[in-house]
């Protein structure tokens, strides 16, 4: 039987009783392992350990967390940009770019589509509710399990293929969007006022995927929120099985 695929989980640092720790958010390893993955979590790194990451694992998941610093798509900071971690950004930058030069598989989430983008070569909306005129609140008070607005999923997109339907009811945690969108990626869903709630890769030879919200969060309670880790960790399986 072929191993199960391995899916590094992108980590962020905090302060613990004056203790700098490592860690993600628990509900992404959680979906991972239901949807048949091992997941590994990738704290904040170098240049070649990214790399070495990247020839180690079958998946990369850019999980949520901080703003992306405004420096790594080379514009000053708003008055709203929220707490950054510009090492974190340099870290999954070198994993994108090395999991683009292996083709790997890409999921990417929240914080992890802004940071995407801005591998990319992609900017962003730095805060949405003060520069977005006539937007909807995209960030809920109810609980983060709950879905708090729509969004629209194109019609054939794989995204759409995934969740089965063209409107999705989806939470929303984000103050900051993709402003220009990276060159080999398409918007593929939008919140009612616009905003971008959802990028795929355009190259046919490398899967990505990027969401706006937390699938993780809703995964236990609607089934096309862990469908999006499940289709993520098979295509992980594919790729380990044309490698070998
Ligand atoms: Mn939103």
């Amino acid at each position: 039987m072929a191993r199960k695929p391995i899916i590094g989980i992108t980590g962020s640092q905090k302060d613990v009783n004056g203790i700098d720790h490592s860690f993600v958010h628990s509900k992404y390893p959680e979906a991972v392992l239901r949807a048949g993955g091992i997941p590994i979590i990738l704290p904040i790194g170098t240049d070649e350990a990214a790399e070495a990451w990247v020839n180690m694992i079958d998946g990369l998941l850019l999980s949520g967390g901080e703003d992306v610093d405004p420096q790594s798509y080379g514009a000053n900071p708003h008055p709203e940009l929220g707490k950054t971690i510009l090492e974190r950004d340099e870290t999954e930058i070198a994993l994108v770019k090395a999991a683009e030069k292996e083709r790997l598989p890409i999921f990417a989430i929240c914080r992890g589509i802004a940071s995407l983008n801005t591998a990319l070569g992609g900017t962003l909306t730095q805060d949405i509710h003060s520069q977005l005129d006539d937007g909807i609140k995209h960030h809920q008070d109810g609980s983060r399990i709950n879905a708090s607005h729509d969004c629209e999923v194109e019609e054939g997109s794989r995204l759409h293929r995934i969740l089965g339907d063209t409107r999705v009811s989806i939470n929303s945690m984000h103050h900051q969007a993709i402003a220009h969108v990276a060159d080999n990626l398409k918007v593929v869903a939008r919140a009612p006022d616009g905003v971008i709630e959802a990028v795929e890769g355009t190259e046919a030879d490398w899967s990505v995927l990027a969401v706006q919200w937390h699938p993780e969060e809703m995964a236990v309670k609607y089934e096309n929120m862990q469908r999006l880790f499940d289709v993520f960790v098979e295509e992980c399986t594919e790729e380990e099985a044309v490698q070998s």
